[in-house]
């Protein structure tokens, strides 16, 4: 239940999409024209599409459209841009089961997903572990040890990433595009402080610091 088809023929969202979902565990696979997404979308090989509206050769309603015809019910999430709102319902009519205007956070993004996976009786963990540090996705909240801790919405969106990551090393970019979105300033320093708010809480010693590479979780 984790074959993700990106339909989208910007690069630049389609790579921010492809690699939100692998760092999650997912599998995506991205096609840039609405022929090849259904194409893709009825080889049966993929548990959901995440659909651009504005593709080339067939546009993201016309494959929608088609894919309703062949009776398949593969879950699907319309990419829109955020003026096309009367775009987005007739979008929802002909048979999407979200939608997402753009710009958009990854982190929004994963919700649909994995609410939609869900739907479709995927069985995903709710409590992410390394250490001492277990975060629970439903109540949002984290244990270090005995303690329990809220967040909030970033610092989860945050933690979430290095609990997904442990002992790997996450680059500032990496981090704001997970958690901020693609269209942030890439010259923020809204990690660091983020980063900074998460030791408060976790401990100062869970979250390392790599001189000009990025950040880690660890355990040790
Ligand atoms: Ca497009």
């Amino acid at each position: 239940m984790n074959r993700i088809l990106i339909a989208e023929d910007e690069p630049r969202i389609s790579d921010f999409i492809r690699k939100g979902l692998r760092s999650n565990g997912f599998t995506p696979t991205v096609v840039t024209d609405g022929v090849s997404a259904l194409d893709h979308a009825m080889s049966g090989e993929f548990d959901l599409l995440i659909l651009d509206i504005g593709l080339p050769m067939l546009d993201g309603f016309a494959v929608l459209e088609r894919l309703r015809g062949s009776a398949s019910s593969l879950p699907v999430i319309i990419l829109t841009a955020r003026d096309s709102v009367t775009d987005t319902v007739a979008g929802l009519e002909g048979g999407a089961d979200d939608y997402m205007a753009k710009p958009f956070r990854f982190e929004e993004l994963l919700a649909r997903v994995r609410l939609r996976l869900r739907d479709v009786g995927s069985q995903e963990a709710t409590v992410l572990t390394h250490g001492p540090v277990s975060l629970d996705l439903r109540t949002r909240r984290v244990r270090v040890g005995e303690k329990v801790m809220d967040l909030s919405a970033r610092e989860f969106a945050l933690l979430e990433v290095f609990l997904r990551n442990p002992e790997q090393v996450l680059s500032r970019e990496q981090l704001l595009s997970h958690v901020w979105g693609y269209d942030f300033d890439p010259g923020s320093n809204v990690v660091d402080v983020y980063v900074r708010y998460l030791r408060r809480k976790l401990g100062a010693e869970r979250i390392e610091t790599l001189r000009g590479m990025g950040y880690r979780l660890t355990a040790r």
